[in-house]
């Protein structure tokens, strides 16, 4: 079979974003925040990440107007309300947020409710800078959507940024760019732009990040995943997410499931269950990883990163399986292979045991 997507119909939206990809790029940030006409920016960070903003402390100057380092995993609507009011009492005109998907999440947050402008200097492989994908979540669960206004207006790539980042952080970090990528290639709705971004995404991972977890000051190494989860996270951005996303927020959202950890244990099982209905996008993900089997090929990825942990290990328990894959299920999503709730039980069971014979029987 051949690997070139057809030309099906698609659709996908563009937008001004601007982009700055460079070693040492964090030292533009002042400008190219004036050239978006903002004097005034409200830094939001994770806790923890002074080390990047002393230096802006200088260069920003009267421009700081405040600086909120308290986002966490998930969007938690408490935090959002107490960010926003940070926020409003700063009197700032820009939204700057440095860090992963947490902070950038809760920029996102910020944006969509008071439409003020979002830059954000990513700090981890989440590819959340390059998405209008929105999550927040309060004792209901998790709630996503997609809004154009939450997308960052710039987005500052500085690799040196990311030498600090641990390597068992980076792995699993990369991991949740690989399903972006992953999901992108054989989305319902994946167009030949989705699909080549995806491809080139999982190529450029799957490449850097083992050099990454051995060497994790390895500028090169560094640049390439950076510029992997950028593109995962334009081809997710233009594309359907399916069961893997859907059972990530479920977890994470609902059970408290640490996020790019949880990605990167649950994408082997999730790949296993999804390949025999996606056989051209297979044959893509095998030939950006390297291997003759797409399956086999992301689970060794797992394994050489460290990242193949059980479910149980990162927090699921046997009685949270059967409400776990009741809410995956109870609406629809777009995903190849439709999923019962029984077929998401058995997925769930072995991801929660590590049971790698799920991958080779499913
Ligand atoms: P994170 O942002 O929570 O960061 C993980 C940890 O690494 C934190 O403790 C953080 O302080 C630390 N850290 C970040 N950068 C660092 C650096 N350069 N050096 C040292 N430490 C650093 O984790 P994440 O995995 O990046 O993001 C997870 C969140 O992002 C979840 O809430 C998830 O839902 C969201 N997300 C959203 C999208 C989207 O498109 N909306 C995509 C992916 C993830």
């Amino acid at each position: 079979m051949s690997a070139n997507a057809g030309a099906a119909p698609f659709t996908y939206d563009l937008r001004q974003t601007r982009v700055v990809f460079a070693s040492g790029a964090l030292r533009q940030l002042p400008a190219e925040l004036e050239s978006l006409g903002a004097d005034r920016a409200f830094i939001i960070t994770t806790r923890g990440r002074s080390v990047t903003l002393s230096s802006l402390r200088d260069q920003l100057g009267d421009g700081l107007a405040g600086v909120f380092d308290e986002a966490v995993e998930h969007v938690p609507t408490s935090v959002v309300s107490k960010a926003s009011a940070a926020y409003e009492r700063a009197k700032a005109n820009v939204v700057v947020a440095i860090g992963g998907g947490s902070a950038i999440g809760l920029g996102k947050a910020l944006a969509r409710g008071s439409g003020v402008t979002l830059a954000a200097v990513p700090t981890t492989y989440s590819g959340s800078e390059m998405t209008s994908i929105w999550g927040e979540t309060d004792a209901n669960g998790k709630r996503t959507g997609r809004d154009q206004r939450v997308a960052p207006r710039l987005v500052l790539y500085d690799p040196d940024v990311t030498l600090g980042l641990p390597p068992d952080v980076s792995a699993a970090s990369g991991m949740n760019a690989m399903a972006h990528a992953v999901e992108a290639l054989y989305a319902l709705n994946a167009s030949p732009v989705a699909v080549a971004l995806a491809e080139e995404s999982a190529r450029l991972l799957a490449e850097s990040l083992p050099r990454i977890v051995v060497q994790p000051d390895n500028t090169d190494a560094r640049a390439q995943a950076f510029a992997g989860a950028h593109l995962g996270g334009r081809a997710l951005d233009i594309a359907a997410m399916g069961l893997h996303h859907r059972l990530c927020h479920v977890l994470g959202g609902s059970f408290g499931l640490p996020h790019a950890r949880t990605h990167a244990a649950l994408l082997p099982y999730v790949v296993a269950f999804n390949a025999p209905s996606a056989p051209a996008a297979m044959m893509r993900l095998a030939r950006a990883l390297g291997a003759t089997d797409a399956v086999l090929g992301i689970a060794s990825l797992g394994r050489s990163l460290g990242t193949d942990v059980s479910l149980g290990e990162l927090g699921l328990r046997d009685t949270d399986i059967a409400r776990a894959a009741d809410e995956a299920t109870a609406t629809e999503y777009p995903n190849p292979r439709s999923a019962s709730s029984a077929e998401v039980r058995a997925l769930l069971t072995a991801a929660l045991q590590g049971d790698r014979s799920y991958l080779v029987n499913v």
